[in-house]
């Protein structure tokens, strides 16, 4: 009689034990870079996106833009509501964006700086740790993404058959809410990238500054 019990509750525990294994097993993603497994981030924005094709036909999607972004809490929150801003602009303008990538831990910066160079591949990044404003929550990257769900990095694609490529308008409506665009520099274009410097170089930053308080509520 006992032993039925025990056995029963090591039958109970064991079933717990595997039920967390695949939860944690499942969360984790491979990378072929560093060779180890990773924290799946969250694919973010498709599940928003996807019904997003035309928004004038389906209206009742846009108030919910708000509550399923799911960007990094680490994102500043002025680059964070105005990131909203842009997908939902953009949208308007039937144009699906994807965020691919806002904040990154200084380490994450510097194994993507091994990329096409200690590690293979190619070169994805000129920034170390600490060089990036993606490492002060202060940018973001963006790509298209086409009505059958393909993400896309082309330039000329012109989605919404305006005769404007989407990506030249996607610019233009980041610009307007005060990013600052990666394609415009001299020497390293980055054409995904848009950020927030609040008048701080990366030199500041690193020393510890950060943008004044008073522009931590997004004006309106
Ligand atoms: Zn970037």
């Amino acid at each position: 009689m006992k032993l039925i019990k025990i056995d029963s509750i090591l039958m109970i525990l064991l079933f717990v034990l595997n039920t967390i294994l695949f939860s944690i097993l499942f969360t984790l993603k491979f990378d072929p870079f560093t060779g180890s497994y990773i924290l799946a981030k969250p694919n973010i924005l498709p599940e928003i996106i996807e019904p997003n094709i035309l928004p004038e036909a389906n209206t009742s999607t846009k108030s919910e833009i708000n509550h399923s972004v799911s960007l990094s809490s680490k994102l500043h929150p002025i680059v964070k509501e105005q990131t909203i801003q842009l997908i939902q602009q953009t949208a308007d303008n039937g144009i699906m964006i994807v965020i691919t990538d806002d904040y990154r831990s200084i380490e994450e910066q510097n194994q993507l700086y091994k990329k096409g160079r200690s590690l293979g591949g190619k070169i994805v990044t000129y920034a170390r740790g600490g060089q990036s404003y993606h490492n002060f929550g202060l940018a973001i990257d963006f790509a298209l993404k086409t009505t059958s769900g393909k993400i896309i990095w082309d330039m000329q694609f012109d989605g919404n058959k305006n005769g404007k490529a989407d990506w030249t308008e996607v610019v233009k409506i980041a610009k307007d809410l005060g990013f600052e665009w990666g394609g415009d520099w001299d020497q390293f274009k980055d054409n995904p990238h848009l950020q927030m410097d609040f008048g701080l170089t990366l030199r500041e930053l690193q020393n510890g500054e950060r943008p004044a308080k008073s522009t931590l509520t997004a004006e309106k």
